[in-house]
């Protein structure tokens, strides 16, 4: 990797990632060295809002650990592309669908598509989120206050209950969310999203208690500020960019490969303990309710 005005972080042991930070931006320079593992072999996952940023990568991540996924989105054209760009990489166990999350006919059809496709379900990725409204949680107006726990809360919650026979039918599963720091530790502007992450938070608390003896394990990423679309408005150079990073002791922002590797440990064996657990990728950003 040729470095530039890259710094070196580190050759990391064990994941064989080599990464460089550009120390103008923040901006971490990633180079995924890491071969495919079959940990998650004969599992058949569904990942929302997979097409771009933090989903995408999350189903890159399965179906390089041997997963066979269902990715989804609003667009069809985006769909397409993301399962072409995932196929032109040789992944070929991943078939696509279009999900808006908040549309019930939606969701049967994505449920669907994984048994059609691959024989049933065992891993529920709910990644997507809606944020109409910026400013404080009091000046958050009904109708985007009722959008964004629609997107983020509600729909996390149908896609849960609508995969559980599915899910039992398997003898047991997984279900992640991908909640937010903001979650643990409130955005000043972004109020009201901030609050739907937290409820993703009891969310994951309360499904993982009911359906703990169901072999069925609930488990909550919680992301920090990672280079996607998504985020552009915090992460693109402007004084926002500054101010964001003062917050990071890594001094960097997170890329979406970055959030795919803790997924894919949670829905996998070597997470056979762990439920009902939030895992901040935050770079060390504060994390305490
Ligand atoms: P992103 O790069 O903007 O990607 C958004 C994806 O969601 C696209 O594939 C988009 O495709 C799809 N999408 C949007 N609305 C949807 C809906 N209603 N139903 C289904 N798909 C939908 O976003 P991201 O940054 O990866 O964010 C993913 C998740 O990470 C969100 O839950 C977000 O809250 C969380 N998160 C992000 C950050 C960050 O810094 N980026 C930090 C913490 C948490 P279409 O347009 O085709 O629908």
């Amino acid at each position: 990797m040729s470095l530039g005005r890259f710094s070196r972080l580190s050759m990391m042991t064990g994941r064989n990632v080599q990464a460089a930070v550009n120390m103008t931006t923040g901006v971490l320079k990633y180079s995924t060295l890491q071969g495919s593992s079959s940990k998650l072999a004969g599992k058949v996952a569904i990942v929302t809002a997979s097409t771009d940023g933090i989903g995408f990568a999350i189903a890159r991540r399965l179906l390089k650990d041997g997963a066979s996924v269902v990715v989804s989105s609003r667009k069809q054209q985006n769909v397409d592309d993301a399962v072409m760009k995932l196929q032109t990489e040789g992944l070929k166990a991943v078939s696509g669908i279009v999900c808006h999350v908040g549309k019930k006919d939606d969701r049967t059809k994505l449920f669907d598509e994984a048994v059609n496709k691959f024989g049933g379900l065992d891993i529920l990725i709910s990644n997507a989120a809606a944020n109409p409204a910026v400013g404080a949680v009091l000046d958050c107006d009904e109708d985007a206050w009722d959008k964004i726990f629609d997107i983020n809360v509600k729909s996390a919650f149908l896609l849960s209950k609508e995969a559980l026979p599915l899910l039992r039918k398997r003898g047991g599963g997984s279900i992640v969310y991908v909640a937010s720091i903001a979650g643990l530790q409130p955005f000043p502007v972004l109020g009201a999203y901030s609050v739907s992450k937290t409820a993703l938070l009891g969310l994951t608390k309360a499904a993982a208690q009911s359906l703990a003896t169901e072999n069925i394990r609930v488990n909550c990423l919680a992301p920090g500020i990672i280079k996607t679309r998504f985020a552009q408005a915090i992460t693109d150079p402007d004084a926002s960019r500054d101010i964001a990073l003062q917050s990071i002791p890594m001094q960097r922002f997170g890329v979406p490969d970055e959030m795919g590797g803790v997924v894919a440990f949670l829905c996998s064996e070597d997470a056979a303990y762990i439920t009902g657990e939030t895992i901040v990728a935050s770079g060390g950003m504060q994390s305490r309710l």
